[in-house]
């Protein structure tokens, strides 16, 4: 930490500065310069978190040196985590791993057929909301626990691993016992609370970015998950709220190099919700890869037209099959491969062994 006085600050002033700080247990160190003396903090900088510097006369500004997140930060961990989701898919690997399926979950059957569709086409991970964090009380809100019975159904039939997203920390061992990944929702990020009761689950967590919150926000929130107890969280660029509207939200595509930098945490994107529109899901989906990206989300639906959520940026099965083929080449241009696609023989097995 790093302190700059004022340069009308008194003696006594500056030593009653000293005197906060090194009551904390740490070093002072001053250099004494022609308008200013700089007070350098020596020691543990988190033992000053609860010293209210700005406050105390003669402060001018205080500068921390080093970064709020510890276990989240890229220092922390030599090698780059790779986070496994149920027994045969991981990201943070060299590959890019898909995550994809329906905004909601609406039914067996559709949520059956977006499943093998999806796994077909190269993905490792169904996708489906069970409670859903919509913006109006009157729009469709989820089926809930049925929601959850299905994932967990088609999870055996189709031998995919699901994420599902938890709003609410009494469900949180309800969605774990049915999911082999939690997912914090935008508009969840800051519930501390809730990030608090996932340090506890052994179940990795894909926690998505808030509408308006900074990169540093994003990793304080992973980092909450971590103190907590749990170390397996992915980090989710799913676009940020600015000026423009063209577009649902604006796909902050530099973050993604930026958390590259700063964390050892898988990152993955997902072009759905930062678009907003199905058309624009494969350039965003190009462009996180290419930006350094492990993965993607993307939402699919049997038939967007008739979904009871977040139709207008689902893809077809067919559009999504064709994202997938195209997606190889940036893959390989960023030098990264493709996850390997999980075997139909391996669905049939595990049908075998639910039977
Ligand atoms: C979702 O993934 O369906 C979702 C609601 O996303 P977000 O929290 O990013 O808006
Ligand atoms: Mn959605």
């Amino acid at each position: 930490m790093i302190i700059i006085t004022r340069p009308d600050i008194s003696d006594a002033e500056l030593d009653h500065i000293r005197e906060r700080v090194e009551a904390a247990g740490l070093h002072t160190h001053l250099s004494r310069g022609e308008q200013r003396t700089i007070i350098g903090c020596i020691g543990d900088e988190e033992r000053l978190a609860e010293v209210p510097l700005k406050s105390l006369p003669g402060v001018e500004s205080v500068m921390p040196v080093l970064k709020p997140y510890k276990r989240a930060s890229r220092e922390f961990s030599v090698n780059r985590t790779v986070v496994r989701i149920g027994d045969d898919a991981t990201i943070g690997g060299d590959a890019i791993t898909v995550i994809a399926g329906p905004c909601s979950v609406e039914g067996r059957d559709m949520l059956r057929e977006t499943a093998v569709a999806v796994r077909d086409a190269g993905a490792t991970v169904l996708r489906g909301g069970a409670f859903k964090p919509r913006s109006s009380p009157y729009s469709f809100q989820g089926l809930g626990r049925e929601a959850l019975t299905l994932l967990a159904e088609v999870r055996v039939s189709e031998g995919l691993p699901v994420v599902t997203e938890v709003l609410d920390t009494r469900d949180v061992d309800l969605v774990a016992a049915h999911a082999d990944m939690l997912q914090v929702g935008a508009r969840n990020m800051q519930n501390f609370a809730l990030l608090a009761e996932l340090g506890r689950v052994q179940r990795p967590v894909l926690l998505k970015r808030g509408l308006s919150a900074t990169i540093t926000e994003l990793l304080m929130a992973a980092e909450y998950i971590m103190a907590h107890g749990n170390t397996s969280v992915v980090l989710c660029e799913r676009g940020i709220r600015t000026f423009e509207r063209a577009t649902r939200n604006t796909l902050d595509v530099s973050a993604i190099p930026v958390l590259k930098r700063e964390t050892h945490l898988p990152v993955v994107v997902d072009p759905s919700h930062a678009g907003g529109d199905a058309e624009l899901v494969a350039p965003l989906a190009f462009a996180g890869i290419a930006a350094g990206a492990d993965g993607l989300i993307v939402e699919v639906h049997p038939n967007p037209e008739c979904a009871l959520s977040d139709g207008d940026q689902s893809l077809t099965p067919a559009a999504f099959a064709s994202l997938m083929a195209r997606l190889g080449a940036f893959a390989s241009a960023a030098g990264r491969s493709m996850s390997t696609p999980l075997p139909r023989r391996h669905a049939d097995d595990l049908r075998e062994t639910a039977a």
